[in-house]
């Protein structure tokens, strides 16, 4: 069994959750990449173990998260039974269903059947009897919302899970989710969409998703906020061997084009005159805005995530810097 670090809380950052009670990192971490059977389970451990030493309270998966799917919540919840048990209740886990899990017309998408069964099975992978939170994790054009957030009321009601979230809703989705929520007497927690200084689409339309959560109370884990690795310095001289570019997963060497590598080099620089790393200043900034709870990264290093929790050493910006940065990011 694990002994955790005295000092654990001392120096991550907590903010709360929307108009919620709840109280997350300011920085968590995902299982999405790098915690299947493709990874050594010792270095997947190393990482979740030290991330628990920073103050990292917050673990967040999917169904799908793998490969194979399935074998993130298996590999945590192995780490939950040798290493974490006695740290449960200091844990925020979550999980998530909505793409695509198992063949045949019940395994994806936002209907009642699918979601309770795959959180009867992420439940029975990581071993809990509940997760934190329970995210339809995408919305489901062919399901009424009436359904799917029906679905997750079931899920709280039952205990399966003690909050509820949505994942890369458009604002107007998310709009009439919460409509719909607050109608059938469920309380949404949070939206989990994609944010960083080259993704910037929940700043678009009007209202916005920001505008929608910060109006309505609901907090923001926004995840990738490094997109995916783009926005450290790991790229600015080719593609590293060991890195998810080079692997043919989900970010495509063809993302890195010249003009976005040009917009990388050009935030490196400002990052460095702030005396942080690129990764560094790509967190802290998805965090300067208020209604932002979390940034929700990844890592497939000890180093890496040290790295990134260090952001919180220099959260502020200049007016100036803020300006610059608008100059390269992408809006
Ligand atoms: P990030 O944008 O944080 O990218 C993480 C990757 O960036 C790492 O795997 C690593 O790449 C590289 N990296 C991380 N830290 C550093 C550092 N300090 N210096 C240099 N490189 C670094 O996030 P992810 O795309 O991994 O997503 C984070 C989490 O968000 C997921 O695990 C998941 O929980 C959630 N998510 C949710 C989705 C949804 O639909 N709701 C969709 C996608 C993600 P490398 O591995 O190449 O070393």
């Amino acid at each position: 069994m694990f002994t955790p670090a005295d000092d654990r809380y001392d120096t991550m950052t907590y903010r709360r959750c929307g108009r919620s009670g709840l109280d997350l990192p300011a920085i968590a971490l995902g299982l999405w990449q790098n915690f299947g059977e493709t990874t050594p389970y010792e270095r997947q451990r190393e990482i979740v173990l030290r991330a628990v030493d920073l103050g990292i309270t917050h673990i967040d998966l999917a169904n799908n998260y793998g490969p194979p799917p399935g074998a993130a919540e298996r590999n945590f919840g192995r780490m939950l039974a040798e290493d974490l048990r006695d740290l449960r209740d200091e844990l925020v886990v979550s999980t998530k269903a909505g793409y695509l899990q198992w063949p045949g017309p019940y395994g994806d998408g936002g209907s009642r059947k699918y979601l309770l069964a795959s959180l009867d099975q992420s439940l029975d992978r990581l071993g809990l009897d509940y997760v934190d939170i329970f995210y339809s994790h995408r919305f489901d054009p062919t399901t009424p919302l009436r359904e799917t957030l029906g679905a997750l009321k079931t899920a709280v009601d039952s205990r399966r899970a003690l909050y509820a979230g949505i994942s890369s809703y458009s604002a107007e989705r998310t709009q009439e989710a919460l409509a719909v929520a607050q109608e059938i007497g469920l309380e949404v927690l949070v939206h989990q969409p994609s944010y960083s200084l080259l993704n910037r689409w929940v700043e678009e339309g009007d209202p916005n998703v920001l505008d929608v959560l910060g109006e309505s109370g609901t907090g923001a884990v926004v995840f990738s906020p490094l997109a995916q690795g783009m926005l450290t310095d790991k790229y600015l001289d080719g593609v590293p061997q060991d890195s998810r570019a080079a692997q043919g997963g989900p970010l495509k060497e063809e993302f890195l084009a010249p003009e976005t590598l040009e917009r990388v080099r050009a935030l490196n620089q400002i990052a460095a005159g702030r005396g942080q790393s690129l990764a560094q200043m790509a967190i802290a900034w998805v965090l300067r805005d208020p209604r932002v709870t979390t940034a929700l990264v990844g890592a497939s290093s000890v180093r890496q995530l040290e790295d990134s929790v260090a952001a919180l050493d220099k959260l502020a910006f200049t007016d100036a810097e803020l300006d610059a940065i608008e100059e390269h990011s992408v809006n």
